[in-house]
């Protein structure tokens, strides 16, 4: 990912916190395009990051600012690939990890968590209580408070998603990208990068349709982008097999509306049963190992495709965001 070290906040001659994370392939999936109707259908395969999802990405950027500026304990709310991201990195740099998680997230994430030396608290609640529990240990310690867009540097992680998209593609973006959204640091930080990209000239033409994809039981967003709002309400009951995407109260709300809406993409939910079957499909014919994010992206491809919001012909690329493994007891 450092590669891109121009496009990132670091300065000449800096060394980051890194693992290796990035780089990851672009795959064509033909088996599974066919299946569902797609001729041009590709997948970001984003589990093969170091900790097994694409948190590492604005992680690693997180983790580089805030050591480089002396911080000795760093602190996060997760859904659950956010704190091993967080672990793992606070063990690259030598500092303090603590992590905030439901009760109720997948064991083999909340073990992977504990197994890099993060101080992991299980909280009864779901991620926005996670979030005042990190927020009163950062006020009472003087911790640096990791969160989806509480620190600027995460979303600068972000945006070598679509840097690399747009080198794999050879400078030439995709009709439609289809991102399962939870806190939307992925969907505003590529965004950005597609807007950095035509300034710098490195690409030209329009920029991709956005899409974002939310669980049936947990879509805010969706809910707001329907009702024309700029901004979400808080969803009550959070519930989804597909934990990442268990973001009732996004704090991006307005900066993902607005990207939705300027790339003239849109938003569409999907049932845990869909999302179930179509990371299946990605894992039984193509052998991706699929999260139920990932799934999440697929069934919603293809739900948008059946509402002729994207064409079949179209090129678009999917996010398979986190590895399947993470989610299997
Ligand atoms: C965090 C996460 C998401 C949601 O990403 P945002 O950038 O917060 O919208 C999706 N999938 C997986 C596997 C995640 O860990």
């Amino acid at each position: 990912m450092w590669r891109y070290r121009e496009w990132l906040p670091l300065a000449d001659g800096e060394a980051p916190v890194t693992l290796g994370e990035g780089g990851t392939p672009l795959l064509s999936v033909p088996r599974v395009g066919g299946k569902h109707g797609f001729q041009k259908l590709r997948v970001k395969d984003e589990a093969v990051n170091p900790t097994g999802s694409f948190k590492a990405r604005g992680l690693a950027v997180a983790v580089t600012r805030a050591a480089r500026a002396g911080a000795k304990t760093l602190v996060v709310p997760t859904a659950g690939n956010a704190g091993v991201a967080l672990s793992a990195y606070a063990a690259q740099a030598g500092v303090r990890a603590r992590i905030y998680a439901p009760a109720s997230t997948p064991a083999p994430i909340l073990a992977q968590i504990r197994a890099f030396g993060g101080e992991l608290v299980l909280v009864d609640g779901n991620i926005g209580d996670c979030g005042k529990a990190a927020r009163a240990f950062a006020a009472e310690t003087g911790a640096v408070d990791v969160s989806t867009l509480r620190e600027p540097y995460r979303i600068e992680g972000k945006k070598t998603l679509a840097l690399e998209l747009a080198e794999q593609l050879d400078w030439a973006l995709p009709d439609a990208i289809v991102y399962p959204t939870g806190g939307g640091t992925g969907l505003i930080g590529m965004w950005k990068a597609f807007a950095e990209l035509a300034a710098a000239g490195w690409v030209s033409g329009s920029r991709p349709r956005m899409y974002t994809v939310q669980a049936a039981g947990c879509a805010p967003v969706v809910q707001a982008f329907e009702a024309g709002a700029d901004a979400c309400t808080s969803w009550p009951g959070p519930s989804t097999i597909a934990a990442g995407l268990r973001v009732p109260s996004p704090l991006g709300d307005r900066l993902m509306l607005r990207a939705l809406r300027e790339s003239g993409g849109g938003a569409v939910t999907v049932t845990d049963p869909d999302l179930a079957a179509a990371a299946r499909d990605l894992q039984t014919l193509e052998g991706i190992d699929a999260s139920p994010e990932g799934g999440a992206a697929l069934a919603g491809a293809v739900a948008l495709k059946t509402k002729g919001a994207i064409g079949a012909d179209e090129n678009v690329v999917l996010f398979n965001t986190g590895a399947g493994w993470l989610y299997r007891a």
